[in-house]
């Protein structure tokens, strides 16, 4: 007797077509209610539903990738070019979004380590995050090469660690980063120092920090 055809894979349209497992996660929060900015549920136009970081990840590892769906390889951008999916989130936000500028974003980052450290560091510093961002600065982070440079810039306006640091009158992380050797002389684009920063805002024990 001949065996059955095998079943048509059944997909239902809340579970990620990649693992097949259930794309809203609620999160077991204190507050189940507090709105969620976390994308849960992403469709693409031919109809298929993906979590973000499968789809992204899929999106990532070729270029044709990028352009079709994971599951029907259909083509998954407009007329314009532009990778528009719908979203959703846990607390029932729907919308909208064009995926394509966050892949481009992630692909940046991952062809240039050094600036995805970078960026990494300021955001930790700027959360006042000190032992994760000393990692960095000992280079024991695991993401790349070396230490990384105090002195690294945010891609624009040319300002450091130090000049927002300044700003928060955040003297642990002005001491932190002085402590490996931060130049405090740096100006950034419209040429102020961290010390400039100080003064703006009369963050004074900064001050009195940065003109030693
Ligand atoms: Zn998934
Ligand atoms: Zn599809």
């Amino acid at each position: 007797m001949p065996l059955p055809p095998p079943k048509p894979e059944v997909l239902s349209d809340d579970q990620c077509a990649i693992y097949h497992e259930p794309l809203i996660v609620p999160n077991d929060d204190d507050e189940p209610l507090k709105p969620s900015y976390v994308i849960d549920d992403l469709q693409l136009r031919c109809g298929h539903h993906f979590h973000k970081s499968c789809i992204m990840e899929y999106a990532l590892s070729s270029p044709s990738a990028r352009e079709r769906c994971a599951l029907c390889r259909a083509n998954v951008l407009d007329n314009n070019g532009r990778y528009i999916v719908n979203i959703k989130t846990e607390n029932g936000y729907a919308g909208s979004m064009d995926l394509g500028k966050d892949i481009d974003e992630q692909a940046f980052l991952e062809a240039n380590p050094d600036i995805a450290r970078a960026q990494v560091f300021l955001s930790l510093m700027s959360q006042m995050d000190f032992i994760e961002a000393e990692t960095l600065l000992k280079g024991e982070d695991g993401m790349g090469e070396g230490k990384l440079s105090p002195n690294v810039t945010y891609e624009y306006g040319g300002q450091t660690a130090m000049h927002m640091a300044a700003y928060n009158d955040d003297i642990e992380g002005i001491q932190l980063l002085l402590r490996y050797g931060a130049d405090k002389s740096i100006k950034d684009e419209s040429g102020q120092t961290a010390l400039d920063c100080a003064k703006e805002v009369k963050a004074k024990d900064v001050i009195a920090l940065l003109e030693d």
